[in-house]
């Protein structure tokens, strides 16, 4: 086959759909009025502000004024970690979140702790679950929040949310779930799951990067993140971004009227990639068999580098990651394949391959001729490999 471009890297980010862009394109040239404005110039942007309020509130089972529009997920997390965690002092200093989160969360509780709060990490189980049972052992009278994302950026695991949610409010504490990587992906209903709190972004559904927003619960006690202006009715100051937030909401709404066809489809590509995956000696698939994003695929390929696969494929043409591809710089074997008990060693050829909306079959032919071919190779060189010297067993 001949070189092609091959994006595999959807749960990085995706493509802004056409849909999305056309939402947006006015209001960076006709429409760009300042929704706090109050002549009616701006009257567009504003009702095009609050038509995408009620839109993504509508998909998630929320009233529009439960949305705050964001600068994307990091933030979300960010606002809904220490939000709920400073404002909440009195009744006590516990917090708890799982050893598989993404750095947005894992780091931000990271500062709450040196501002004094205990943190307790759930274990997950070997395919990346936190448990009922785990989450309810973490729990204790003084945890005032449960932070537990709804599927894995790395593994693609999905977390039994509702339950989850179940667990942190008989314990009284308030339920936050980083839905980055699920929504637009997986059904997700807050009112139904229980869920009082909800990160999401634009960029991994096909919207716009850099805009993201935050579901609170009505009554739910959480701190003001961003001084200045008094815009999200005083919870997130700053000029909105209203194409950024426009095309999100239009992306979501895509996203959301495909899903379920998208999900057979893109499940079917994912066990075709995986099955020519396994048909390579030593490799193994990570995360839930079954319940993990329909479009993620990841595996560890053993005797070799994550990073040097990657690169190698990034030459023919394919784009992949290894680990979370917010870190790439570091060097460490991801947390998340640590935390599934994953030896070191094999943690480091973790390969992460996300299919998309724009994605085909012929993406996965190409994807499945050029990887063997790859492995050989960089198994020829691998001082630790136990085969022959050409690579192969
Ligand atoms: N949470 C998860 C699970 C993610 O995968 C990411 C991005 O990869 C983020 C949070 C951060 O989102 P953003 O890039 O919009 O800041």
């Amino acid at each position: 086959m001949e070189k092609r471009f091959v994006y595999a890297d959807n749960s990085a980010t995706t493509r802004v759909c056409d849909e999305a862009v056309s939402a947006m394109m006015p209001f960076f040239t006709e429409e760009y009025g300042n929704p706090s404005s109050i002549y009616p110039f701006a009257s567009e942007s504003k009702k095009a502000l609050e038509g995408a309020r009620k839109t993504v509130a509508d998909i998630l089972g929320a009233i529009p004024d439960e949305i705050i529009f964001t600068g994307g997920g990091t933030e979300a997390d960010n606002h809904a970690i220490c939000g709920v965690a400073r404002a909440n002092i009195k009744k006590g200093r516990h917090i708890v979140t799982s050893a598989i989160e993404h750095h947005a969360v894992l780091h931000t509780f990271e500062r709450l702790k040196r501002e004094g709060f205990e943190i307790t990490y759930v274990p997950v189980d070997e395919n990346g679950v936190v448990t009922p049972e785990a989450l309810s052992a973490a729990v204790k009278p003084g945890t005032t929040l449960v932070s537990i994302m709804a599927a894995n950026n790395e593994i693609g695991t999905i977390q039994p949310i509702a339950e989850l949610a179940r667990i942190a409010h008989e314990a009284g504490a308030v339920f936050h779930t980083d839905a980055v990587q699920a929504a637009g992906h997986i059904a997700i209903n807050v009112r139904e799951m229980g869920i009082d709190m909800l990160s999401l972004s634009g960029h991994k559904f096909n919207g716009p990067k850099g805009v993201g927003l935050l579901y609170v619960k009505k009554g739910t006690l959480a701190q003001r993140f961003m001084e200045g202006g008094g815009q999200e009715k005083g919870r997130r100051s700053g000029t909105e971004n209203v194409a950024g937030i426009v095309g999100m909401a239009k992306a979501l709404e895509i996203s959301v009227a495909h899903m379920e066809a998208e999900a057979v489809r893109l499940g079917a590509l994912r066990k075709k990639l995986e099955a020519g995956i396994l048909a390579i000696p030593h490799t193994r698939l990570t995360g839930h068999p079954e319940n993990r994003l329909p479009g993620l695929c990841s595996c560890v390929i053993e005797y070799i580098e994550g990073e040097s696969l990657v690169l190698m494929l990034g030459l023919n043409g394919i784009c992949a990651s290894t680990g979370s591809a917010c870190s790439t710089g570091s060097l460490d074997p991801s947390h998340v394949l640590m935390a599934i008990g994953l030896p070191h060693e094999v943690a480091h050829g973790s390969l992460r391959l996300s299919l998309g909306r724009y994605s085909t079959e012929e993406d996965v032919d190409y994807i499945l001729e050029k990887l063997p071919e790859i492995v050989k190779t960089l198994r020829a060189m691998s001082p630790v490999w136990p085969g022959n010297s050409d690579g192969t067993l």
